[in-house]
Order: C-alpha cells, then sequence, then structure tokens
C-alpha cells in the first residue's frame, strides 16, 4: 500500500512537470535544423561555430542516436513523427513496396526521396503510407504557422499528404513537374525578395565521378544559399507578420552530399570523408544555421524561438574490400580488379542459392555474368514477376525481402551470409522464426504498425575505425552502392553512423547543460510535439519519449546499459546488439559480429544471452 502511494505521487509529480509548457496557451515557436549527415564528434568552433555555440551555450546532447538503419528516410520518418521505424515502415530509403511504382521507374524497390514517388506510395497505401500523424499536419491543425524547406524527401516526410496546400515546401523539386506547387502568396514573396520560383540545381555537387574520375569538390553552396534566403527573407518575416506560433523545418543537404560525392580519395580510404570537400559541407550547412539565428535576432524572434539542431545520421568512408566474395571475383567495366560492385550483396545471394538474378531497375532483365545490377537492387527466382527473393539496396546495410515467407529460404539466405567477410549482424522478421547467429528484427523496434511490407532479413555491413583521435569520425564501412572507395556512405550500426548530433538551444531548454542521457531521433520528434503543446494518440506504440532532462524543472530519469546476444551459428558467429534503456525506451549504440562493427569489441561477445 505504502509503495502504491510512492508510485502515485512521483507519477504527479510527472504530470505536472510535463503538463507544464502544454499550459502554455501560445506555444513557442520551433526552429528544427537538420544538417544531413553530420556526425556527433566532429563539430568544433573552427569546423562549425554556429552548431558549436548551439551545443556550449544551450544543451549538449552527448549521449545522441541515429535510428538503424542510420539512412535519412528512415530518420526523416522518426524526427517528423516521433515514432520508431517499425511503425513509420520508412525501413530504409530505398524500400521494397510490393507493387510497380510508375514514378520511381517502374520497379517494386522505389529510392523514395522523390517527391513524385512519395505521393505514388502515399496513394497505395489509403493516401498515408506513414501512418502517423506528423509534427506539421498537427501543428497546422492547431493553427501554427509551417513551412519545410531542404533536401527533396526528408523535407516533404513532414507533410506529406498536404501537398503545399496549408505547410510550404521549398526542396530541390519546387518549380519543377514533380514539385509541391508554391501557393499564390509564396509566389508573390518570392518574387517581391527577388527570389527565383525554382529552386537552383547543385551544379558541381552532384558530380559523384566514377572509378577513374573524382566525385565533387564543391560543396553545395549555391542551392542551399537559395533555401536560407527563402527562409530568411520570405518565410519568417511571413511568419512575423502572421504574429502566430510557427514551426520551421530545414534539412540542409550538408554535409551529407559533399560527404558522398567527395572527390578527395579517389579509392583511398583516407582522408576518405574528412578531406577539405566534407569539411566544407559541414561548413556550408553551418553558415545557413547561423543566417536563420541572425533572422531571428533581426526580426525580434529569437527570444520567442526554440532551436533542435539534429543530424538525421553520422557517416563513413566507403570500403570495397572483400576476400570471400564471390561477386569481387568477376572484372566489370566499371569497376577496380577485386573491389565489390555495387549489387554485390544481391550477386552473391543468386549464385549462393543458384536462382537467376533479375535487374528490378532495368524492366526486370536477366543481369548476365559480367554485369551488376544497374542500382545494386535485385530480384531473384524462376519468375521476376513473382520473386523469391527481392533485395533493395541503400549503402551500409541492406534489405533483404522473401514475399513468399519462406522459412527454409530464409534459412538458406542466413547461412549464405554467414558466409561473407562484409557481413556484420543479421536481424530477421520475428515471423520467420528462430535462426543461430541472428537476432530478432523486434529487438531493434523494427516490428510495429507499419503498412509497408516488413523486410524479412536486415543485412549489417562491416565498419571499422581508420585510426584517428575520435574513432566515430574516421568510421570505414563496407558499403553496396554506386559510390567508390574513399567516398562517403552510412546505413550501417558503426558507432560512426549511429552517433549523430543533437544540441538545442531557446527559451523552453535548460542553457549551459549537458544531457548525460541517450537521446535519439524519436525523442526529437516526441519532444517537439511537447514544446508545441501538440498531442497524437498514434497508429503505433514504438514511440520516443520527451526529452524532459533537458528541459528547465523537467525530470531526470535514471538509465541503464544492456546487450542483447543471439545463440552462436555453426561457426560460431553471434549478433550483438549493445543498447541503453531510459525507463522503457531503448536506444541502440551499435549491433553485429563482435570485432567486425566499430565500438563492438570482440570482448562485447562474451555477454549474457538473450533470453537469460
Ligand atoms: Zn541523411
Amino acid at each position: 500500500m505504502r509503495r502504491a502511494v510512492t508510485l502515485l505521487s512521483a507519477s504527479i509529480i510527472a504530470l505536472s512537470a510535463g503538463a507544464a509548457s502544454a499550459q502554455n496557451a501560445k506555444p513557442r515557436n520551433l526552429i528544427l535544423f537538420v544538417p544531413d549527415g553530420l556526425r556527433g564528434g566532429i563539430v568544433t568552433p573552427e569546423t562549425a561555430p554556429a552548431m558549436a555555440e548551439i551545443r556550449d551555450k544551450g544543451v549538449n546532447f552527448k549521449n545522441s542516436h541515429s535510428l538503424f538503419p542510420t539512412f535519412t528516410m528512415a530518420n526523416s520518418s522518426a524526427l517528423s513523427t516521433g515514432h520508431y521505424l517499425g511503425d513509420t515502415g520508412t525501413f530504409s530509403n530505398t524500400i521494397y513496396t510490393g507493387y510497380t511504382s510508375t514514378p520511381a521507374g517502374d520497379t517494386v524497390v522505389p529510392f523514395i526521396e522523390n517527391d513524385a514517388v512519395l505521393a505514388d506510395v502515399d496513394d497505395h497505401f489509403n493516401g498515408d503510407y506513414l501512418n502517423e500523424e506528423t509534427i506539421l499536419k498537427m501543428a497546422r491543425g492547431h493553427g501554427l504557422s509551417t513551412a519545410a524547406i531542404g533536401k527533396v524527401g526528408p523535407t516533404l516526410l513532414f507533410d506529406h499528404t498536404d501537398r503545399g496546400r496549408n505547410t510550404i515546401v521549398i526542396d530541390d523539386s519546387t518549380g519543377g513537374k514533380t514539385g509541391v506547387p508554391l501557393s499564390d502568396e509564396m509566389k508573390e514573396a518570392l518574387t517581391k525578395a527577388n527570389l527565383p520560383l525554382v529552386t537552383p540545381g547543385r551544379g558541381d555537387n552532384a558530380k559523384a565521378g566514377d572509378a577513374k574520375t573524382p566525385g565533387t569538390t564543391s560543396a553545395n553552396v549555391a542551392q542551399q544559399a537559395y533555401m536560407a534566403d527563402v527562409a530568411t527573407k520570405v518565410v519568417l518575416p511571413m511568419f512575423k507578420a502572421r504574429n502566430k506560433p510557427f514551426v520551421l523545418v530545414f534539412w540542409s543537404r550538408d554535409p551529407d552530399g559533399s560527404q558522398h560525392n567527395t572527390g578527395d580519395s579517389l579509392n583511398t580510404i583516407t582522408p576518405g570523408i574528412n578531406g577539405p570537400t566534407s569539411m566544407a559541407g559541414i561548413r556550408n550547412a553551418d553558415n545557413n544555421l547561423a543566417q536563420i539565428r541572425k533572422a531571428l535576432d533581426e526580426l525580434g524572434l529569437a527570444a520567442d524561438t526554440n532551436i533542435i539542431v539534429s543530424s538525421d545520421h553520422g557517416f563513413s568512408t566507403i570500403s570495397k574490400e572483400s576476400k570471400t566474395s564471390p561477386s569481387a571475383k568477376i572484372s566489370y567495366d566499371d569497376t577496380p580488379k577485386d573491389f565489390l560492385p555495387m549489387g554485390f550483396l544481391a550477386i552473391d545471394l543468386a549464385k549462393a542459392l543458384n536462382l537467376p538474378l533479375y535487374d528490378p531497375n532495368d524492366k526486370n532483365a536477366r543481369v548476365a555474368d559480367d554485369a551488376h545490377p544497374k542500382a545494386g537492387n535485385g530480384v531473384l527466382g524462376q519468375d521476376p514477376a513473382k520473386p523469391d527473393v527481392v533485395v533493395a539496396t541503400n549503402g551500409g546495410s541492406d534489405l533483404i525481402y522473401l514475399p513468399g515467407r519462406d522459412k527454409k529460404l530464409a534459412d538458406r539466405v542466413v547461412k549464405a551470409l554467414l558466409e561473407q567477410d562484409y557481413v556484420s549482424g543479421l536481424f530477421v522478421d520475428d515471423k520467420l522464426g528462430r535462426f543461430r547467429g541472428t537476432l530478432p528484427m523486434s529487438a531493434l523496434n523494427l516490428k510495429g504498425k507499419a503498412l509497408t511490407p516488413n523486410p524479412s532479413i536486415v543485412v549489417n555491413f562491416r565498419s571499422w575505425s581508420s585510426g584517428c583521435e575520435i574513432a566515430t569520425n574516421c568510421s570505414v564501412q563496407i558499403a553496396d552502392t554506386v559510390l567508390r572507395q574513399g567516398q562517403g556512405m552510412h546505413g550501417s550500426f558503426s558507432r560512426g553512423d549511429t552517433f549523430n548530433f543533437t544540441a538545442a538551444i531557446g527559451p523552453d531548454f535548460k542553457s549551459g547543460y549537458v544531457d548525460p542521457l541517450p537521446v535519439s531521433n524519436a525523442d526529437v520528434g516526441m519532444t517537439a510535439a511537447q514544446l508545441l503543446g501538440l498531442r497524437s494518440p498514434g497508429n503505433g506504440g514504438l514511440m520516443g519519449r520527451v526529452m524532459s532532462e533537458a528541459l528547465p524543472n523537467g525530470i531526470v530519469p535514471k538509465m541503464a546499459e544492456g546487450t542483447m546476444t543471439s545463440k552462436p551459428a555453426a561457426g560460431g558467429l553471434r549478433t550483438v546488439i549493445k543498447f541503453q534503456r531510459v525507463l522503457s525506451t531503448r536506444y541502440f549504440d551499435v549491433a553485429g559480429f563482435p570485432g567486425r562493427t566499430l565500438g563492438l569489441d570482440a570482448s562485447d561477445a562474451k555477454q549474457k544471452t538473450a533470453g537469460k
């Protein structure tokens, strides 16, 4: 009885702390600034002064987490809804949708960083594939002004069902055929500010290069200068004139674009993503943030505006080396000798399973023996229209789907993957049963209320450090991508990819506070909703938590650490997940086969077994 009373009063305190900001009749403004692909440990007063200032004067979330698979759309779905990927169904950037998407190029594995493809996927899944309310949709429902400006794909996801009717959307496609339309009010305001109605292209920054030609040496300056100008010269003054609270999302393609396409390190691991092009990309994003803060000051909005800076994921340098892959022993006209080709996972699986390989990005044409699929994706089976296996290629991890949900086939796929030195950790759909050497997908919050098909197996690729003071700043990973060794990628369970940058400043945040607790991009979504006084019933229950410890008078919960270990496979390999926990919320630091993932040492294999 006494214990029950104590618990009850504790929950009343928690409730009143939570209610404090919701009781504000008028919430503060919120700016969510996302520097795409900014590593958690790379920010210093020299590399990124505006971000360092927010971190050091506001809240420093030094134990921050991107959600795995550490890709852009997956994490945009978490930032925009507060839910984990098992609920949002946004398992990666390229997913299997179970139907042929025409705007994606007649393929069953669309790349969803595209406004027309997002509209198509929405149409297919009852008008809202995400199946969770986004913060911008809720905010405009409450009468707030809303805008999302930045990189095509993740930007639109913040209010993807509105198509520009109520929320301002400016991205790469604005003014083009597939772009979200501009309102007359926006057209007029842009014209008055001498800004074009069409977003400029990326120019040289879009140059990926090839095996003989280095990629770009220019950051995405011109395109983002336009977007920053739209934010500061048009949108913020418009919102001030409306005299209502607002939410502005600014999704900076840099440093992601410059790190991916970097031309500083052709076919070599160093400097990789630590060359001058990547650093210029980081500085470019920082300059955009500085411009936005300056405009807030000049418009007299700073005192009433909270700013959260949260990158979607970290980053790593690409390696294409494997001693075990049959695909690396074939010579291709566009791939250096002995390097893994794009699509190596699909090629190796087709060989191991003795199934024909077809290219879903080439109208299901048969892939020749000395070729690789055009975008790396593959459909395997006798009939490409009814595939046994679908491989959705993404980068530092890939997704495998077994549309027939055949358990024996799943067992053969798992055994084939365990043979490859580029694999580090396998996660299998709980519905297929348990397989030695693997952990169930539910352990990563990948099983929830998703409308899109659940992957059958998530394959994480190997990662390590190339050797530098802060290991997560020089993570290297095997990546399934058209990009080259020495360029940049993410998507793995390396701590280099899961350690993103998060900081916040403003009237509803503590000042000069270093937060030791783990936080994730799902928490950022939940905290944003809380600050804006928004509540969503939510379709799924895989939600982040409000980062109460970072709010004045907020409760500071306790944290714990844990490890989950699979049973060993025949050769002894075990998938291990290292995680942290706050209340019932789990944060995944790293996972894989110990010794094959940066942050997961060989000694981590000896931890307790799952369920014991
Ligand atoms: Zn990204």
